[in-house]
């Protein structure tokens, strides 16, 4: 018997088995706990009894990893799960990457996977023109996250803008470099910082309006002081759907302020970039074209599984200077082909097919299939704010996006909000959180994220956070909800 690859009709079964389960999750979504409960030894205690010297059957095994999922996660596809966009996935996404985990197309050398290696150019590309990039210009990487592609972004502008950079590093810089980001843009570009080697003491963050974007103007003013102490600001992020309330950074006059004083324009629209996909909104966005780079994750508003970043640049061969390294034991087969090594252009090296669900997904849902989803998450997000008004809840963010925070009158407790958010997650019936806004106002958030939210969704969450309410002013515990 062969352990690894099993005989055949092992195998038949294991497969049936699988794509059993994959459906039975797909249509037990609805009926499901969004939210485990939290029992650390039990666990613990469960996996320990596993033992790797004795073998289970395949089938054994499958039904092993089958209920440890489905009893001890967050069910993020859910139509009640109103979270940190984590999407539903798409079905035909699901399939690809079935696929590329059977097919393990190695996509470090181009010539070792050119289909999967030319899939992911052909994404860039199309985002690139999404975005309203020069497509004969543009350049890019799929890769695991936002966080990837805003780390790359930030390798990108260090390259640009201190050309020694990749050779010397950041001990041949004579200049002191400094990047700004708005108190709200996500803490990926802190760590990036300090992965980078500049530290966090190279970020400012600059303090945002009562809409909870970035300041403009103090965004300017700080930038000046900076350089009138002789430091040099060369790199500023503009986030286009804040995570935390969804706000729109104003790009184009970030983008004015990045040229007026030669910075790097990087706009992270890692979950709010769907949006220029719809004609009617993407002018929310205006000025993304002009940015150096930007971040667009496909397994936030995409809907496709984690991981799935893009990032994408009008630089051409800046990731080259950056990445390459030339390695002699690579795979040289497809040399003097008009190609690019992805292990050259990118923070990873040996790399799974990312782009394959993306593609599988475009493919079968078309920009056309992926409007219609997104313009109809919008709808309900705007829904779930006026049914949140007529309950009395007071909407605290502003924007266009579905992601709503609210919080109510009552002054006297801090933690009011975290009640209410403990008390719709512990019913199991719904998954939403709190936020701190711009560091003073704290809020219940909940966003549209699963393709399967419906009308009666957005209205149950209404009335479960009204119910929390009712439960908190009369001192009832909380629920211990059964399956
Ligand atoms: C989620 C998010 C990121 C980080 O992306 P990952 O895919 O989690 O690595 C960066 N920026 C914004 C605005 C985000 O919402």
């Amino acid at each position: 018997m062969n352990h690894l690859g099993l005989d055949k009709k092992t195998r038949e079964k294991l497969w049936s088995q699988l794509a059993a389960a994959i459906e039975d999750y797909f249509v037990s979504l609805e009926r499901q706990r969004v939210t485990p409960r939290f029992d650390v030894h039990g666990l613990r205690e469960q996996l320990a009894k596993l033992d790797f010297g004795k073998a289970l059957s395949p089938e054994t095994a499958l039904g092993t990893v089958i209920d440890g999922l489905t009893n001890h996660q967050v069910h993020v596809s859910s139509p009640m799960y109103f979270g940190l966009f984590n999407p539903a996935v798409s079905a035909a996404a699901v399939a690809a990457d079935s696929l590329v985990a059977a097919f393990n197309p190695q996509l470090a050398a181009w010539s070792h996977s050119p289909f999967a290696a030319e899939v992911d150019r052909l994404l860039i590309q199309e985002f690139a023109r999404v975005i309203g990039f020069d497509e004969s210009a543009a350049d890019g990487t799929l890769c695991s996250g936002g966080a990837e592609a805003n780390h790359t972004a930030l390798l990108c502008a260090l390259e640009q803008h201190f050309p020694s950079f990749s050779k010397k590093g950041l001990r041949g810089l004579r200049e002191k470099p400094l990047l700004y980001v708005s108190a709200e843009s996500h803490h990926s570009t802190l760590k990036a910082a300090k992965a980078c080697g500049l530290g966090s003491d190279a970020v400012r963050e600059i303090p945002v309006t009562s809409a909870f974007g970035m300041d403009i103007q103090s965004l300017r003013e700080q930038v000046a002081n900076d350089a009138a102490q002789g430091a040099k600001p060369f790199f500023v992020v503009a986030t286009a759907g804040t995570t935390a309330s969804g706000a729109i950074e104003s790009i184009s006059e970030i983008a004015d302020i990045a040229r007026y004083n030669n910075m790097w324009l990087h706009t992270d629209a890692a979950w709010g970039g769907a949006v220029l996909l719809l004609p009617s909104m993407k002018q929310l966005l205006t000025g993304i074209e002009k940015s150096d780079s930007v971040t667009i994750d496909a397994h936030k508003w995409l809907s496709v599984p984690m991981g799935c970043g893009l990032f994408i640049t009008r630089h051409r061969n800046l990731l080259t200077r950056i990445f390459g390294t030339g390695a002699q034991y690579m795979p040289k087969d497809a040399a003097g082909l008009d190609v690019v090594d992805p292990y050259s252009h990118s923070l990873q090296w040996s790399r799974r097919a990312i782009g394959m669900k993306l593609f599988a997904s475009l493919l079968v849902s078309g920009w056309e299939g992926y409007r219609a989803v997104i313009e109809k998450q919008i709808g309900l997000g705007q829904l779930l704010k006026s049914e949140l008004q007529s309950a009395d809840w007071r909407i605290v963010n502003d924007t266009a996006l579905p992601v709503v925070c609210f919080n109510s009158e009552e002054p006297h407790d801090r933690e009011y909000c975290a009640k209410v958010a403990a008390w719709v997650v512990d019913s199991g019936k719904a998954w939403i959180s709190t936020v701190l806004l711009g560091g003073r106002v704290r809020a219940i958030r909940a966003c549209i994220t699963s393709y399967w939210t419906e009308e009666r969704h957005v209205r149950e969450l209404v009335s479960l956070v009204n119910k929390a309410r009712t439960a908190i002013s009369e001192k009832i515990p909380r629920p211990v909800a059964d399956n």
